[in-house]
């Protein structure tokens, strides 16, 4: 009788086993499988138009656009959002997110006369116009003017056009010119700079000279798609390669410039907010 008991509690304590190894087969498999589905399901989030946020979790940053971006988005901006989301280069837009923080601030230091170089479709420009009183200013540069026609009517729409006065070609000769009139210096209450990463060490010489103490300018994407950080050899896109040492020259200099306090925030792409102190 002994083997035969012996025998059956072998084949039982076999039958436990395997039951257990199947049910924790059958839960990898369904871990993978969720896991598979939050991958794809974060993947569509990285689809969306101006996602350059630094956040590590796209969960995290899609919460803060539902929560409390897209409901508060003025309509025209969405409308001009989904206007760029469109065109071929949206992936230069300006994020809503940071559309929103554009706009909270500049109410906050109550800008009047403003500055931005580098428009595109017009989204931080319309933020900046949205954001200043009526009779606020903006001087707005673009070496194309096709893709700030696309959004002007949008701007026409929101009744804030007159705020504007936008100049095509390059950014430089227009601050060589207003640095030469004395009339223009310390004039600026806010400059937003997001144009070509290679000439911001240029224009930051000739902008601390036409913002006012005080005032402010807001250098973007100065943590250039987080590649300050990357070693030499990673594999980065050419475009991002090419100006990682401007970007991170750029961050050098402001880091030890007397004349202004910093401050560096992971909003979209990274922004340097620079206050004139002297
Ligand atoms: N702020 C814009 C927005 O909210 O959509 C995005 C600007 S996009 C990243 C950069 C823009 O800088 C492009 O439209 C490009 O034509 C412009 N640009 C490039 N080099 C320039 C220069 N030297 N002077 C003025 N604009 C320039
Ligand atoms: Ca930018």
């Amino acid at each position: 009788r002994f083997p035969i008991q012996r025998k059956l509690k072998l084949a039982q304590v076999h039958k436990q086993r395997k039951a257990k190894r199947k049910k924790l087969f059958i839960s990898r498999v369904l871990a993978m499988a969720t896991n598979t589905q939050d991958q794809q399901s974060q993947a569509g989030r990285h689809q969306e138009v101006g996602h350059k946020s630094l956040l590590q979790s796209d969960a995290l940053y899609q919460y803060i656009l539902e929560t409390s971006v897209y409901p508060r988005e003025p309509e025209p901006m969405k409308e001009l959002r989904e206007l760029t989301a469109k065109h071929p280069w949206n992936l230069m837009t300006t994020s809503a997110d940071e559309g929103q923080f554009l706009n909270m601030l500049l109410k906050l230091i109550n800008a009047k006369n403003t500055m931005e170089i580098g428009v595109y479709t017009s989204y931080s420009l319309l933020a900046t116009a949205l954001a200043i009183p009526d009779d606020g200013k903006i001087l707005a540069m673009d070496v194309n003017r096709e893709n700030y026609e696309l959004g002007l009517p949008v701007i026409q729409k929101a009744g804030v056009a007159h705020k504007i006065d936008f100049k095509e070609g390059p950014a430089l000769p227009v601050l060589d010119q207003l640095v030469e009139d004395a009339r223009h210096h310390g004039s600026f209450d806010f400059i937003f700079v997001d144009a070509d990463k290679d000439n911001y060490l240029n224009y930051h010489k000739r902008l601390i000279e036409l913002v006012k103490v005080g005032g402010l300018i807001s250098y973007d994407n100065t943590l250039w798609n987080g590649s300050v950080v990357a070693p030499p050899d990673a594999p980065l896109r050419k475009y991002v390669r090419y100006y990682r040492d401007f970007v991170m020259e750029l961050n050098k200099a402001l880091a030890v410039d007397p004349r202004i306090e910093i401050c560096m925030l992971p909003v979209g792409d990274g922004i340097t907010l620079c206050r004139r102190v002297k």
